[in-house]
């Protein structure tokens, strides 16, 4: 399926994040059911008639500094322009037109790609008026909504989804993609470079993109491996909360192109928030990942730091126990291609395929000892497990009361299929159905 982004842009104080939780509103409660990791709001899967996309809001990455301020935000929309599929710009109707919303206007006009004007704080029919004084920032129609009051946002994601389509299939390249993802400064760019100072850079166009080529080509013992936009790590900035901005956006959609998400964490700093954020992004999207503790080089030297700095992770990291990870250094190379053994066999195993009979045998041996009980205690009969498919793995599982199985009895089944089948880096996806 292919995936989309959405940017919200506009000043401070119009309306973004207040829009961003109408949008995702209803979504984000069930993602919010993931343990482990707390959430902030500035990027989100949303859903409209059935299409999914990304909504990212540049609004959660203002500095607090005033004199860069302004070329934050002008530098922000011109992110979104280039690697959103849709720019929601947003004004607002009380202020009116300011200075700002003409300048921004300024940089979204010279776009090809799409950019809605959203006039909010519409918040009733007698204000519709209001909506006049915007068609002279040029952008088209402007579409109003009242983000607080919920008004009209239907209309406008019928807008901002048009082009979506449900199952437009992308071109398949039998070449193993990487992602090499991680919050600013873990050491992704000198990882790429360490991975490629043999080869130079042998870079990659991609069908269908019109610009600069975006992906490396790694030679590994004569096969190619694609090293998914390694152009956007060049992309650089001073102020730090663009270069955050820009690292959400490249990650997300990294993750989207990948068949494997390499991880990078910075070992000085430990696992953060951030780093959590982005395993737990990639994992939401069924990519198998490996994680890669980068600048190992500044810890090893001390062989107790360096077992506390693990005990510490593998405890931090208990929701994503099945992921592997490796110590690595992009700075001496350390281990660097061994992370690239690992990834090919975690990729490997996101394309096995387990035998039904192994799986009924193996398997039905563990819910015999160990039945799925409904709430009043009654046994629930799991009658016939099969592998559906393979990238992602999905298992069904047949039984007669499938909405019964609680959250423990699903982790207890995945926990034996790991014991049995392994699928290291692989997220799996537990499916029951009605016999
Ligand atoms: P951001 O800085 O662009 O993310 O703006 P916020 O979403 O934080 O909203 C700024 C203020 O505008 C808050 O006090 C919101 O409650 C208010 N606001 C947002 N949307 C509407 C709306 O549709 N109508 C009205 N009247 N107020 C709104
Ligand atoms: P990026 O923002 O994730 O692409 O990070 P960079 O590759 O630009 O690296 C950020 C900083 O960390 C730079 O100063 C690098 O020299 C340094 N760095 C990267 N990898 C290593 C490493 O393995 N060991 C050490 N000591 N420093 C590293």
């Amino acid at each position: 399926m292919p995936h989309w982004l959405v940017a919200l842009v506009g000043r401070p104080n119009v309306g973004k994040s207040t829009l961003f939780n109408r949008i995702v509103g209803r979504r984000d409660a069930i993602v919010d059911d993931m343990p482990g990791v707390t959430r902030d709001r500035n990027y989100a899967e949303a859903e409209w008639a059935g299409k999914r996309f990304s909504l990212v809001d540049t609004g959660g990455y203002v500095p607090a500094s005033e004199d860069i301020f302004e070329t934050a935000i002008r530098e922000q929309a011109q992110i979104a322009i280039d690697e959103a599929d849709v720019v929601l710009y947003v004004v607002d109707a009380q202020t009116g037109l300011l200075p700002t919303d003409a300048e921004l206007a300024n940089i979204l006009r010279k776009t090809e790609k799409k950019v809605v004007l959203v006039v909010n704080k519409i918040d009733g029919e007698k204000k519709e008026a209001e909506l006049a004084e915007f068609y002279q920032l040029g952008l088209g129609e402007p579409y109003s909504v009242s983000a607080l009051g919920g008004r009209k946002i239907g209309d406008l994601l019928d807008v901002v989804t048009q082009d979506f389509d449900t199952n437009a299939e992308e071109k398949v390249d039998p070449r193993l993609k990487l992602a090499i993802i991680g919050k600013p400064n873990v050491g992704k760019s000198s990882f790429v470079n360490a991975l490629l100072q043999e080869d130079r850079h042998i870079v990659t166009d991609i069908p269908g993109t019109t610009r600069d080529p975006i992906d490396a080509i790694l030679k590994y013992y004569g096969e190619e491996i694609l090293l998914v936009d390694t152009a956007g790590l060049r992309r650089k900035s001073k102020i730090k909360e663009s270069v955050e901005f820009y690292s959400t956006i490249r990650t997300l959609k990294s993750i989207e192109r990948c068949d494997v998400a390499v991880v990078l964490i910075d070992a000085t700093q430990g696992l953060e928030h951030q780093d959590l954020r982005i395993i737990e992004t990639a994992t939401q999207r069924n990519r198998a990942v490996v994680i890669a503790v980068n600048k190992w080089d500044l810890i090893e030297k001390d062989d107790k730091t360096a077992r506390l700095f693990e005990k510490l992770l593998k405890e931090k990291l208990r929701i994503f126990d099945f992921i592997p990870i490796m110590f690595v250094s992009a700075l001496t190379k350390q281990r660097v291609y061994k992370v690239i053994e690992l990834a090919k066999a975690v990729d490997a195993e996101q394309n096995k395929r387990i035998a039904t009979s192994e799986l009924n045998n193996k398997i039905g041996e563990d819910i015999k000892t160990f039945p799925p009980r409904s709430r009043s205690g009654k046994e629930i009969k799991i009658k016939y497990i099969t592998q559906v498919k393979a990238k992602p793995p999905v298992f069904a599982f047949f039984c007669n009361e499938p909405k019964m199985i609680d959250d423990n009895y699903r982790r207890y089944l995945e926990n034996k299929l790991r014991q049995h089948f392994a699928f290291t880096g692989v997220p799996l996806v537990l499916s029951f159905k009605q016999k």
